[in-house]
């Protein structure tokens, strides 16, 4: 939808009523081609790609809340492909190159911006792993490079003098294509594409239970009634495994809060977005978007302790002597899903018909584009696309982990720090 700027100018003087809804509310049909599961970035791009690269149509979004009300909305909104293992690497940056297209594919300003995206080592042996990732990185086709303290220190001259740091900083490493994107945007974005392809949006549609017959799925059952389709997707964020076992289908997944803090907006601060055990960007409001860690014990309560929020402002104040007279505006919480690895699950399972979007943890609104994009594939052609092939649930199985804890700032499920 193009709006005109009198159209605009009319709206504003109606006090704001009258705009038109941006994609269809729709009501749930019989049965469909393909059902996901999940209104937020991955459900939503998935049926976008699926309807606009493969021409499959008959598809609904079921969302048991508002699109993007999961932990798609909730995110600190950074996106990065600087990922250890090729598999990562190659998976992440394509996901980049489709952001930095995706405002013009969805003709949607999602605003998307490449600041740098810069990880501080605080010790030698980060400093070893962080050259290791350049090598691996360089060799995948992503660019970074290291930075020396003093390098560091010229590109945030507000940093702490080295010798009053607690924890001194050894050097770092910069991806100059990472950046952040408005979160709700891309879901907006994605909706309203797939909305006039045809795709049906069902908010306030909780999905109960899987239907599986004879080890193939044959449709869902929802707080809106019974849907029939023989592909379903589960892409319920940090809810993974709760459906996934009503389908008797278990996954190795453990569920944590992962908080998210924002600030009075400062004038321009930051020019790249800083990232490791805390997590820090400006918005272009001029807020602080700030992350770090999850709280340290496994919860659906989607609030977050008060200690992890702590031990966030004590790191940032730390590094940053000057955000102590900062005032915090708000704070929240969302579930995050992680895996044992640290990597998705992504991909068909054992039984037929149903695929899983699941594992994102902290990292996965960078995987949006991605995911949709190769799940699409996955699910209309019935070949599993080049990419996701190495995310397959039975790495569990047959042992081939890829290890990301220390590229998703994790390991073991709790926060470096
Ligand atoms: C505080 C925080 C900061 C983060 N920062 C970053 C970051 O900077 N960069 C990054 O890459 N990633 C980040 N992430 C992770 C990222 O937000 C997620 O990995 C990503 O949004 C997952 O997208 P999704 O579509 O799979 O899940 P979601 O956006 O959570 O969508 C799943 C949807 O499924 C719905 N649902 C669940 N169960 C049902 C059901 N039974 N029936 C119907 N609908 C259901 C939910 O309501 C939800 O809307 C962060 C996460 C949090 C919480």
């Amino acid at each position: 939808m193009r709006y005109s700027l009198p159209g605009i100018f009319r709206q504003v003087c109606r006090g704001h009523t009258g705009w038109p809804r941006v994609w269809r509310d729709s009501e749930p049909a019989q049965s469909y081609d393909v059902i996901v599961v999940g209104g937020g970035g991955h459900g939503l791009a998935t049926a976008y790609y699926l309807a606009r690269r493969h021409g499959v149509r008959r598809v609904c979004v079921l969302e048991k809340g508002w699109i993007g009300g999961g932990n798609t909305g909730r995110n600190t909104t950074i996106v990065r492909s600087n990922y250890l293992h090729p598999e990562s690497a190659r998976f992440y940056d394509f996901s980049l190159k489709l952001y930095e297209g995706l405002g013009r594919e969805l003709n949607y300003n999602i605003m998307f911006g490449q600041p740098g995206v810069l990880n501080l080592a605080y010790s030698r042996q980060e400093l070893r792993q962080m050259n290791r990732r350049v090598n691996a990185l360089r060799h995948a086709g992503v660019t970074a490079h290291m930075m020396t303290v003093g390098e560091i220190y010229r590109r945030l001259p507000h940093l702490r003098p080295p010798e009053d740091l607690a924890r001194p900083i050894f050097g770092g490493f910069l991806q100059p294509r990472g950046g952040t994107v408005r979160h709700d945007a891309v879901a907006w974005g994605y909706a309203r594409a797939a909305s006039r392809l045809g795709v049906d949006i069902v908010q306030n549609c909780t999905v109960e239970s899987i239907a599986v017959n004879g080890g193939r799925v044959s449709g869902v059952a929802t707080s809106r009634g019974e849907i029939r389709a023989d592909r379903i997707l589960l892409a319920t964020g940090g809810h993974a495994s709760i459906l996934a076992r009503r389908a008797s289908l278990s996954m190795p997944i453990t569920s944590f809060a992962l908080q998210a803090m924002v600030s009075e907006p400062i004038r321009p601060f930051f020019n790249v977005v800083l990232d490791g055990p805390v997590y820090v960007s400006q918005s272009d409001r001029g807020e602080l978007v700030v992350g770090g860690g999850t709280d340290l014990f496994n919860s659906y309560a989607q609030r977050g302790i008060a200690s992890t929020c702590e031990r966030n402002f004590a790191v940032l104040v730390d590094l940053f002597p000057c955000f102590s007279r900062l005032k915090w505006m708000r704070q929240w919480a969302g579930i995050v899903d992680y895996t044992p690895d640290h990597s998705p699950i992504l991909g068909p399972t054992e039984i037929e018909g149903l695929f899983l979007s699941a594992g994102w943890g902290s990292y996965g609104f960078k995987a949006i584009p991605a995911g949709g994009y190769t799940l699409a594939h996955t699910m209309a052609t019935g070949r599993v696309h080049d990419l996701i092939k190495p995310f397959s649930l039975d790495r569990f199985v047959t042992g081939a982990l890829i290890d990301e804890g220390a590229s998703s700032g994790m390991d073991l499920g709790r926060p470096v720090i």
